[in-house]
């Protein structure tokens, strides 16, 4: 019998994941399922970016990278950062990883001792619980709900933190709500966080490119510029640049815990992809003007898929500043009656009946720790988000 490290005995195996393979089960079965539940862009990586990765395989550029990144990658992350979000870092303050999703576990890795706290403001992406657990931290889910537009406030941040508190995790805009702190709510939560000085700061700020109604990103670093000793800016190139088989994100901090992070990469992985780093110089300096693209069609599926779910008789939406999803709410659908006569209980009896009546996939709530909600991916073609809105009203409607 294997026996299974005690430390995993908490952390669950992917939602999103669970949902994928409920909808190509269906398929398999020769069921036609719209799978709203993917958390990546739908479109391929642009050429130019592929074709620099080809050059640099065929340069010889198929070796080992310094752990920390290459130093043309890193000075292309130092460049983003002064000239997106006004940020000066060194690239001694910049780690490259195999995903934003990697940055974040190294982080935890370097940082987290059993008893060490780390506020999660709900809804969150389940992967920041799951690391925290892994590294025998203890999450504290703080819940954000709809009627403060998903957003943490100073007043339950500052009700949350205690002596043992060690990070506040921060996803703006947000997966899966979209919701997105403005400057003067960032500072905000940094006077509370003045008075906290063991409480570091992850800012996970993966979405800032998809924004909608004309928004503009600030970054949390810049919104307290006084606190960027104690903030680690994560981010990665999956979400803007449609990159997300590449596996490339990155993070700006300060130095020591950057040094921690890379002794840390380096027994996990020696570093990230050669090829994949030269892909990623090429969309962090290349032309940027197939970031607006993404995020026109982003904005165009959002506006569809708000107006047309506002008007389903049972659910909630409201339009999400930025990232590609929308949350929807559920509760008044919670105790209908399926044709079959099972009573809706809870978001994920929401999601099964919109599965197997409504053929289409989504997450409930519950993986993000905020119900009774279902969350839409609008990474799927205006045509395919049509179909599964008029799928979901029809399977509305033949609730009792
Ligand atoms: N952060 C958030 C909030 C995400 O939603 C995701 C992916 O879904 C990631 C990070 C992971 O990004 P990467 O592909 O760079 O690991």
């Amino acid at each position: 019998m294997i026996k299974i490290a005690e430390r995993l005995s908490q952390v669950k195996p992917s939602v999103m994941m669970q949902v994928s393979m409920a909808a190509r089960k269906l398929r398999a079965d020769g069921v036609d399922v719209l799978d709203l539940g993917m958390g990546e862009p739908d479109f391929d990586t642009p050429r130019p970016i592929i074709d620099a990765a080809h050059a640099a395989a065929l340069a010889g550029d198929t070796h080992y990278t310094p752990t920390q990144g290459t130093a043309a990658l890193r000075q292309a992350v130092v460049r983003k950062f002064a000239t997106e979000n006004g940020l000066t870092y060194t690239p001694d303050q910049i780690l490259i990883a195999a995903g934003a999703k990697q940055v974040i576990f190294d982080a935890m890795a370097a940082t987290v001792e059993p008893g060490d706290e780390v506020i999660i403001p709900a809804p969150y992406w389940g992967t920041y619980l799951d690391i925290v657990l892994m590294f025998g931290g203890t999450p504290v889910p703080v819940a954000c709900p709809a009627e403060d537009d998903f957003l943490l406030s100073p007043a339950a941040l500052a009700a949350a933190i205690t002596p043992q508190t060690r990070w506040l995790f921060l996803n703006s805009p947000s997966n899966p709500s979209g919701a997105m702190l403005d400057v003067a709510q960032m500072q905000a939560l940094g006077q509370v966080l003045r008075d906290h000085p063991q409480v570091m700061v992850l800012s996970d700020e993966i979405y800032e490119h998809i924004l909608y109604d004309g928004r503009r990103f600030t970054s949390f670093a810049a919104a307290c510029p006084d606190l960027a000793d104690r903030v680690l800016v994560v981010n990665g190139v999956s979400k803007a640049y449609a990159m997300t088989g590449w596996r490339i994100g990155y993070a700006a901090g300060p130095e020591a815990l950057i040094k921690a992070m890379i002794t840390v990469q380096s027994q996990a992985t020696s570093g990230p992809s050669s090829v994949s780093q030269a892909a990623a110089v090429a969309a962090l300096s290349g032309p940027q003007d197939v970031v607006e693209t993404f995020r026109q069609a982003f904005q165009a599926r959002r506006d569809l898929v708000v107006s047309r779910l506002a008007q389903v008789p049972g659910l909630t939406i409201a339009p999400p500043p930025g990232a590609f999803y929308a949350y929807v709410g559920c509760q008044a659908l919670l105790g209908r009656r399926t044709a079959q006569g099972d009573v809706l209980t809870s978001d994920a009896d929401v999601v099964q009946y919109l599965l197997t009546t409504g053929r289409v996939a989504v997450v409930p709530g519950a993986a993000f720790g905020l119900s009774p909600f279902f969350r839409i991916s609008l990474a799927s073609s205006t045509e395919v988000l049509t179909a599964a809105c008029d799928r979901i009203q029809q399977a509305v409607a033949q609730l009792c």
